[in-house]
């Protein structure tokens, strides 16, 4: 039976994209001096240099600046910008937030992320939806990341629930899906077009709109 509920945040809960778009572009107008391109391919090269989240931001300003023949110089202010400011205008998914308030009452909530601690706290924040979960794991904070198994132990010791009674929603076909899917959860993936589908998942998802009813049916065929 499904008693637990665990999250991903970035591309789940936050729109990272539109995050990352708004942030970039006032990083731009900070930088704007220094630079010698367009604000918009400043956001798209930026982006790309990113790889939807997992190259680290250092190299990634690295990346940027080398190949748009920037000032070599910049990489290190344009981190240190990275860590003091952004994070602290999170866009939502839309029905994030009042998704987690209708489950709140019947299930233990949980989150899992990996990113900068300081980043994805103010996300959670700015969310305002912190007091939802019954714990967070930050993969800086923990020295471990998904897909180590080791940081879905730890939630799943926070919240008390094996994870058989757990239902894990995420938006990475390996670091969310397929490790949780090992351990014996249910999961549904959030479907996002940069990524293949999963090997294995229990659900699909599009809209979060449509979560009650999956679960609905998850809890069907669990049933029979
Ligand atoms: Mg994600």
């Amino acid at each position: 039976m499904i008693k637990g509920i665990i999250f991903d945040l970035d591309e789940t809960l936050v729109n990272r994209t539109t995050t990352m778009e708004a942030f970039l572009l006032e990083q731009f107008q900070r930088f704007q001096y220094h630079l010698t391109i367009s604000p918009e391919a400043y956001v798209a090269k930026n982006l790309k240099a990113q790889q939807n989240g997992y190259v680290e931001k250092q190299q990634a300003y690295t990346d940027f600046c080398t190949n748009s023949l920037q000032d070599l110089g910049l990489p290190k202010k344009l981190y240190a910008d990275y860590l003091k400011n952004y994070g602290y205008k999170p866009q939502a998914i839309d029905g994030a937030v009042d998704l987690l308030e209708s489950l709140k009452q019947t299930y233990t909530l949980a989150l899992i992320t990996n990113g900068k601690t300081v980043c994805q706290n103010r996300k959670i924040d700015g969310l305002e939806i912190r007091d939802y979960f019954s714990t967070i794991k930050i993969s800086e904070e923990e020295g471990i990341a998904k897909p180590d198994l080791e940081i879905f132990h730890r939630a799943l010791a926070d919240i008390d629930l094996p994870a058989q009674d757990c239902l894990f929603i995420g938006d990475h076909p390996q670091n969310d899906i397929e490790t949780s899917f090992s351990l014996g959860m249910k999961t549904i993936w959030v479907k996002n077009e940069k990524y293949e589908a999963p090997k294995s998942c229990h659900a699909i998802i599009e809209n979060l709109a449509d979560f009650h009813e999956i679960l609905n049916d998850i809890k069907h065929k669990e049933a029979v």
